[in-house]
């Protein structure tokens, strides 16, 4: 059972992190905790592995009596989304960072000459339109926190989970690049728009990452990554991920908006 938390605006940087039941988002709010924020985990619908994550990030956490919690909410669903604040505020009372994770990949990979409009419209709506509205509405919260100088020394920041795949074309999943190009697009956009708020927008772009998304396609990436795929040898894991958000979510980038951060092996290299 998840513990209670103290009632009351929170006295450190609060994190709401989507999809951090599993894999990177889980791995994100840990590293996050032991830079000392205090973590909203969403999840859409593992509660088990949510309640698991949550006990995880207590663990982590370097204070006593850090707050930990778990909303279940489809990023997708306008009204879900709109509840999955409300909890934020009612259990922390600020918000610091989002940290736009949650992301699917297609049920099936097809060809795109035979990729279905269903298909297409459930990737885009849970890695692009869900995001770019919750997003709209974290920065309204975040410019009202800042005007209202409640908080001292705020900084507010967001961070987009995007992927190789937003520059690198895979014809037998052309949703989810596209998908993640749009993501890639979105924090341009939001950046520009969100610094004369003082709030930084930053990409992360994560290559072959290990976790439940690519273990059916793990044979076929250990193939990849012992020929030529990456510089660096290895599959990435879901902490190299977490430990970049923990960078940006220290402050240590305040001069810098808009940044893609490649987390990769060096895939991103064009090399002869
Ligand atoms: P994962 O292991 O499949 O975990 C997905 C997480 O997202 C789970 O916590 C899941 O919750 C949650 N989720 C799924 N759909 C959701 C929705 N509609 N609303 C809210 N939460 C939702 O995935 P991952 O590999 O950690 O990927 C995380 C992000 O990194 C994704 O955006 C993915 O595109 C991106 N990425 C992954 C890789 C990779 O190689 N793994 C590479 C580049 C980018 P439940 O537990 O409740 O299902």
């Amino acid at each position: 059972m998840a513990e209670e938390n103290s009632p009351g605006k929170s006295d450190r940087k609060v994190a709401l992190v989507t999809g951090a039941s599993r894999g990177i988002g889980r791995a994100i709010a840990i590293e996050l905790a032991r830079v000392n924020y205090e973590v909203m985990i969403n999840y859409a619908a593992n509660r088990e592995a949510a309640d698991e994550a949550c006990a995880a990030v207590r663990a982590a956490s370097v204070n006593e009596g850090v707050r930990v919690a778990t909303c279940r909410a489809n990023v997708a669903d306008a009204s879900a989304r709109e509840n999955l604040l409300q909890q934020t505020r009612e259990q922390f009372g600020r918000l610091d960072l989002l940290v736009n994770n949650a992301g699917i990949a297609p049920d099936k990979r097809v060809d795109l000459l035979d990729a279905t409009v269903d298909s297409f419209d459930h990737v885009i709506d849970v890695n692009l339109r869900g995001p770019y509205f919750l997003t709209q509405a974290v920065a309204r919260w975040m410019i009202e926190q800042r005007s209202s100088g409640e908080i001292d020394d705020y900084r507010p920041a967001i961070v987009n989970i995007t992927s190789v795949s937003a520059y690198a074309a895979s014809p037998e999943r052309g949703d989810y690049c596209v998908s993640k190009a749009g993501l890639s697009m979105m924090t341009k956009l939001y950046a520009a728009r969100l610094a004369k708020e003082g709030i930084n927008v930053y990409e992360i772009r994560p290559g072959v990452i290990s976790t439940d998304m690519t273990a059916g396609v793990k044979a076929k990436y250990d193939r990849l990554i012992e020929g030529d795929l990456t510089p660096i040898k290895r599959w990435g894991t879901p902490e190299d991920v977490g430990r970049a958000v923990a960078a940006v979510a220290t402050g240590m980038f305040a001069f810098s908006t808009g940044e893609v951060i490649n987390v990769d092996g060096g895939f991103h290299l064009r090399r002869l």
